[in-house]
C-alpha cells in the first residue's frame, strides 16, 4: 500500500507544485517560516500516519527523542481532544520528516474553494499575518482567483486521483491523537 501511495504523492505533489506556481504572485513560503507548523490540528489519515511513521524511523536517534519529547508535552498541556498545537514533528522551525509529511501539509499557503456553490475559500492563516495573500484580502474577499479545487484532506482522500490509486486512507485523526496517552 505504501509503495501505490508514494505513486500518488508524486502525481499529487505535481498538481501542487503547479497550484504554487499559479499562485505565486500572493504566496511568500520560504525556509525558515514555519507559522504554519506551529499552530494547527494536522488531519492525518491512518494511510498518512503510516507513511509518516515510516519516515520517522529513519531519522537519527537525537531527532527521534526530541520528537517523542515534543509530543509528550503537547499532551500533557492538551485541554480537550480538539486543539491546536505547534506540531512535533517541527524541530528547528524544519519539518523533520519532510518527504513523508501528511497531504495537509502540502497544501499549506494555498487559497482554494472548498465550497462551489457558496464560493466560500480557505485562506491561509498566516494571511492575518502580513504573510500569503494578505495583498489580496480585505477581511471578507480575495481579490485573486483560489483554487478551483477542493483540497481538504476529505476531499483529496475521495478525489478521482486518490481513486485511480486504489488507496485505503482508513480513519483520519489529529495527528497527536494517534499516539497512545
Ligand atoms: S503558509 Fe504561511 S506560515 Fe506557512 S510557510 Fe508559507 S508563509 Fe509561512
Ligand atoms: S509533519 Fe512536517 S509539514 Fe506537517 S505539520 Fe508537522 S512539521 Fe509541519
Amino acid at each position: 500500500m505504501l509503495k501505490r501511495y508514494e505513486k500518488f504523492l508524486k502525481d499529487f505533489d505535481k498538481k501542487i507544485k503547479k497550484y504554487f506556481s499559479e499562485q505565486k504572485e500572493h504566496i511568500c513560503c520560504k525556509e525558515g517560516c514555519a507559522g504554519c507548523c506551529e499552530v494547527g490540528d494536522y488531519p492525518f489519515s491512518q494511510l498518512e500516519m503510516m507513511y509518516l511513521m515510516s519516515g520517522f524511523q529513519k531519522l537519527p536517534d537525537s531527532i527521534k527523542i526530541q520528537i517523542k519529547n515534543n509530543l509528550q508535552n503537547v499532551k500533557k498541556n492538551r485541554i480537550s481532544t480538539h486543539f491546536y498545537y505547534q506540531c512535533p514533528f517541527l524541530i528547528d522551525k524544519k519539518c523533520s520528516v519532510y518527504k513523508y509529511r501528511g497531504i495537509t501539509c502540502r497544501t499549506f499557503g494555498l487559497a482554494y474553494l472548498i465550497d462551489k456553490k457558496t464560493k466560500q475559500v480557505k485562506i491561509p492563516e498566516c494571511c492575518n499575518e502580513g504573510l500569503n495573500f494578505s495583498q489580496v484580502f480585505d477581511g471578507k474577499e480575495i481579490k485573486t482567483e483560489p483554487i478551483k479545487e477542493n483540497l481538504d484532506l476529505p476531499s483529496v482522500i475521495n478525489s478521482k486521483l486518490a481513486k485511480s490509486h486504489k488507496l485505503e486512507f482508513g480513519e483520519t485523526r489529529s495527528l497527536v491523537n494517534w499516539f497512545p496517552d
